[in-house]
């Protein structure tokens, strides 16, 4: 009989769960909705129904799971195996992955989806290439994870690296929608705070682009809109993009002089402006760091949004290795 990893993302829309061999190779994954008012117990059926599903489409009756991971939004307790505070759920203080690996027989482990994304972005995406990596991921917020010597990094109480709200702005204008403290990092440079900003701006440019752009799109902005104006030039846009990469590249600067680490990898929805972003990011770090030898490149995340299911199997594994 063959024996399994299970790897669960649980975010505030979506829940991803994939299933890997002993061997860690995709024997299939899926997606459910969260549906977060239905509560914990309800919610824990729907993924334990989802991943019974997998073992059936693939004729396994009687599986044996070994361990299970999951990764969640907020502060984790790993140690005591027990959520602290989570975003957009109140499942606080306990294991919310307890009764699937009660329903499995299997152990249950949990870890925060900042750290979960960027280990399967190190196992899977670079497979171990490097082994110092740092991922940030620009969507409605700034999560971020690090890997040190191939190693989560973690802090003393699983709270380091809040890279997402370093401040990199004394006095910001813009408070913090998470921690409210002036000037993060995630105030500056998340999706929202673009979105934000350009809404602010755009009566100030009656001409640009970026108005048709919202008019062709039945009225609802989208921060790809930003890229697709600076490509044409459109001064609003432009501006958008500019202040963005201005404190993403004060940012990046300082995971680079804290961490030193062999590459950097840029996720969320932002990161599809590709080019747009990456290229003027790589030359404004150049003047903000110590010392030439600090820099590495900064690149696209490579499994992106499915980073976090990769790398809780991963976890898992870890877990009872
Ligand atoms: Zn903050």
């Amino acid at each position: 009989m063959s024996a399994f990893f299970v790897g669960i993302d649980v975010g505030g829309t979506n829940i991803k769960i994939m299933v890997m061999t002993s061997d860690l190779d995709v024997l299939d994954w899926c997606v459910v909705p969260t549906q977060k008012d239905l509560g914990y117990e309800k919610i824990s059926d729907n993924i334990i129904h989802a991943i019974e599903k997998i073992f059936i489409n693939h004729g396994l009756n009687d599986p044996e799971v070994k361990s299970i991971g999951m990764g969640l939004p907020g502060i984790v307790d790993k140690h005591a195996n027990k959520t602290v505070h989570l975003a957009y759920m109140a499942w606080n203080g306990f294991n919310p992955c307890k009764k699937i690996g009660a329903h499995f027989n299997a152990p249950s482990f949990i870890d925060n989806d900042g750290s979960l994304n960027a280990f399967g972005e190190y196992k899977f995406g670079v497979h171990e290439k490097f082994s110092n990596i740092v991922l940030l991921t620009l969507g409605t917020g700034v999560g971020c994870g690090v890997v040190i010597e191939g190693k989560i990094f973690r802090g003393s109480r699983n709270l380091g690296a809040e890279l997402g709200h370093m401040q990199v702005e004394v006095e910001g204008a813009e408070n913090c929608v998470h921690c409210g403290h002036p000037g993060c990092l995630e105030a500056y440079c998340s999706g929202l705070a673009m979105e934000k900003f350009a809404l602010r701006q755009m009566p100030n440019f009656p001409t640009s682009i970026l108005h048709q752009f919202i008019e062709q799109n039945r009225g609802v902005y989208d921060n790809a809109m930003i890229t697709k104006g600076v490509q044409v030039g459109d001064d609003l846009c432009c501006q958008v993009m500019a202040r963005f990469i201005k404190y993403l590249s004060v940012g990046v600067a300082n995971v680079m002089k804290l961490f030193n680490p062999e590459l950097i990898l840029i996720g969320g929805g932002i990161s599809n402006a590709g080019d747009v972003l990456l290229k003027p990011l790589a030359e404004s770090i150049q003047d903000l760091v110590l010392h030439e030898r600090q820099l590495c490149p900064v690149e696209k995340a490579i499994l992106g949004p499915h980073a976090g299911m990769y790398g809780a199997c991963a976890f898992a594994a870890d877990s009872i290795a």
